[in-house]
């Protein structure tokens, strides 16, 4: 079989895919408050997300996220991920802000997603409401236990942590966690699109300071278990609890990558932190039906993968697409 390796020997097993770039809420690091979605003709039809997501699986990805945006408020995304659980993955997963978990959980278990990832950045519902724009904390947290009984192997909390914002919380957010028998990671903001409304460098909070943080309330033992991904792992010792650490500024994690993302529009994105891409959407739409002239241009956009991303919270964006039309 066709595998997918880049130019630095990285083999290409996770397709993460955008499947909307709208989203019910407007987070601070994410989205301005004012956004323009895009028209419904430059977007991928589920069709066409499911026929992508097939070529990617004939060669050789073993993992796919649905993300978004937030990807259950796109109409026919549950029967999408219904279809794509019938793939041949070792896994098929979803990051989600649990709007809207506590109506799909169940239908999302039974789909075959094992594992599901949910923004939480304050258990205080002011805070919540602040960070998010529209967020009703009462609302995730159903979801987070109508999630935890639809009976997932694995749910994780995403935190991103801001100084000024969240950062105080971090203790508790993981006492929540291990309450809950969930895991939970940190996240550095990324500098992905132009935000006006705070200072990115100005409420930058390390991973290291969050770990110091929890370190004066918990034992941490750091684990070699990996999930694919580039979080950095520790177990909170006594529980079941993990805490992951995401940090793009602190610690670079491209060595290993071994992801792709696609964005709503069709655009194959090669790295999270550059512009290089391939316009998948077109070939589809130029050569319906023609899975050769596909599988080609996804086998040929590995050669522009770049080896790794340089973001820099003191200088503009370089990026101006934000974190929801790539596929967080
Ligand atoms: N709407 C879903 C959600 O919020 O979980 C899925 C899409 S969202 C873009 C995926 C993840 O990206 C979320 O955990 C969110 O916190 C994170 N994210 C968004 N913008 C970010 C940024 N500028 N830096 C770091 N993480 C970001
Ligand atoms: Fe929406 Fe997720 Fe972005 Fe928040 S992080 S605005 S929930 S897409």
């Amino acid at each position: 079989m066709t595998q997918l390796i880049d130019r630095f020997h990285r083999r290409i097993t996770y397709l993460r895919v955008s499947i909307t770039d709208r989203c019910d809420l407007r987070c601070l690091y994410c989205m301005a408050e004012e956004m323009t979605f895009l028209p419904r003709a430059q977007i991928l039809t589920l069709e066409e997300i499911y026929t992508l997501a097939s070529a990617f699986v004939a060669l050789g990805v073993e993992k796919i996220r649905i993300t978004g945006g937030e990807p259950l408020v796109r109409r026919g995304a549950l029967e999408l991920i219904e279809r794509l659980g019938r793939l041949p993955l070792k896994e098929l997963t979803l990051t989600t802000n649990g709007m809207r978990l506590a109506e799909c959980a169940r239908r999302l278990a039974e789909a075959g997603v094992r594992r599901i990832n949910i923004s939480l950045d304050s258990l205080k519902p002011e805070r919540f409401r602040r960070i998010t724009r529209f967020g009703e904390l009462e609302r995730v947290l159903c979801g987070i236990d109508a999630a935890r009984e639809a009976g997932f192997a694995k749910i994780k909390l995403n935190c991103v942590v801001m100084k000024g914002y969240n950062h105080d919380e971090v203790v508790d957010l993981v006492r929540f966690a291990v309450t809950k028998g969930l895991d939970i990671s940190f996240i550095e903001e990324m500098p992905l699109g132009m935000i006006k409304e705070h200072d990115r460098a100005a409420v930058y909070y390390s991973s290291d300071q969050v770990r110091a943080d929890l370190e004066q309330a918990f034992r941490l033992v750091p684990t070699a278990e990996r999930t694919g991904g580039p979080a950095r792992y520790f177990r909170v010792v006594g529980t079941d609890t993990r805490v992951g650490f995401i940090s793009p500024h602190s610690h670079n994690f491209c060595a290993d990558c071994n992801r792709v993302r696609l964005t709503v529009e069709g655009r194959l994105l090669l790295c999270l932190g550059n512009e290089h891409s391939v316009d998948l959407k077109r070939v589809l739409r130029r050569y319906p039906g023609d899975a050769d002239k596909l599988r080609q241009a996804i086998c040929q956009a590995m050669a522009i993968k770049p080896e790794r991303h340089h973001f820099d919270l003191n200088e503009r964006p370089i990026l101006l697409r934000h974190m929801n039309a790539t596929g967080g």
